[in-house]
């Protein structure tokens, strides 16, 4: 017998044919709308969050500002609410820029490199616990994101930054672009980000200059959507890296699988288990209150919704997600007992 280390993986093989799937359909196109059409209406009059106001600019986000859209894996889209304002992406660039960093460097590099647990401690560490705030190790929190960041290929800040907007926009369908203001404001008030990206950095964890690294992760999260962008970006991941409005191949069906595993471990910040506890399925939020969910299979659902809980996640958008999971068939975790025949 010889003993695993803690940092050793199993050498899982590689399949060698594309992996059988366990994934079904959207209800009929009618049901889907009537069902986000009764979800916007049922919480549009939720008053609970607050608008985050850490990053200045951010605090200007109406609390009423809400949206809807689900894209299938075969095109097609649903939306209602304010489906053309535009906000920064923030955080919800993060498994994107993941998967293409997997893309480029290899899903094993990224994870070596990177991390995707969600503490990077074992399961019964008290550090875990009393450590978990700026140290959890993966591409979904700060210092991991930046991290991923700083492995995007290009030698200078702009040709990552370049590199990412240009990914970010396959996923979407569309040409994305940054907004100066919302860069401008994050970049005066990030000094929290540039000492995660100094501390990584000495620890040997940041594969870039530290500040240039944080100047492209700020651009990044500075990049402009409307909650139609990221419904067809969540879809893509939804569709095996296949944009399913352009037909584009954007990332590998082997990367993306990944991708979801990781954003079901850390998608929603401290509450990732709470939120796979109810909803059941991979997601991504972000402090302007955009939130994504992948349906494997089926689909993608984003919604947009300033108000945040205390832990940075958009409240409509959980209670949104919870009742389309629930209705609309999309818990990879529910079953229905098979009756034997008589
Ligand atoms: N740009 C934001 C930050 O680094 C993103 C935070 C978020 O959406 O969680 O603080």
């Amino acid at each position: 017998m010889t003993q695993l280390s803690m940092h050793q993986r199993l050498p899982f093989d590689e399949a060698t044919t594309p992996p059988r799937v366990s994934t079904g359909e959207l209800p009929q196109a009618e049901e889907v709308e009537r069902l986000v059409t009764e979800a916007y209406q049922r919480y549009r009059a939720t008053t609970e969050g607050q608008v985050a106001d850490y990053i200045p600019v951010l605090a200007e986000a109406s609390p009423d500002w809400f949206g809807i859209c689900v894209v299938g894996a075969r095109g097609r889209s649903f939306e209602i609410g304010d489906v053309d304002t535009h906000f920064s992406i923030q955080s919800v660039s993060k498994p994107f820029v993941f998967a293409l960093v997997c893309d480029a460097v290899g899903y094993d590099a990224a994870r070596r490199r990177l991390g995707v647990n969600s503490t990077g401690f074992p399961f019964n560490s008290l550090m875990a616990v009393e450590l978990n705030d700026d140290r959890t190790m993966n591409p979904l929190v700060n210092a991991g994101a930046i991290a991923t960041t700083s492995l995007v290929p290009g030698t200078t800040a702009e040709e990552k930054f370049e590199r990412i907007r240009e990914g970010l926009s396959r996923f979407a369908g569309r040409e994305l672009s940054v907004s100066e203001e919302v860069y401008a404001s994050e970049s005066a008030s990030n000094m929290r980000n540039q000492g995660i990206a100094h501390l990584l950095h000495s620890y040997g964890r940041l594969y870039f200059d530290p500040d240039r690294a944080t100047e492209a992760y700020t651009r990044q999260c500075s990049v402009e959507v409307t909650v139609h962008d990221l419904a067809v970006m969540a879809a893509t991941l939804a569709n095996g890296g296949v944009n399913p409005q352009t037909q584009e191949t954007v990332i590998a069906r082997g990367v993306c699988r990944r991708v979801l595993a990781v954003m079901a471990t850390a998608g929603l910040y401290e509450l990732s288990g709470d939120w796979l506890y109810e909803i059941g399925m991979p997601g991504k939020s972000g402090v302007s209150g955009g939130v994504v969910t992948v349906s494997p299979g089926k689909g993608g659902l984003a919604t947009f919704s300033p108000p945040l809980d205390p832990a940075g996640n958009s409240v409509r958008g959980q209670l949104v997600t919870k009742f389309l999971s629930e209705r609309l068939g999309l818990n990879l975790f529910a079953s229905e007992p098979v009756r034997p025949q008589p």
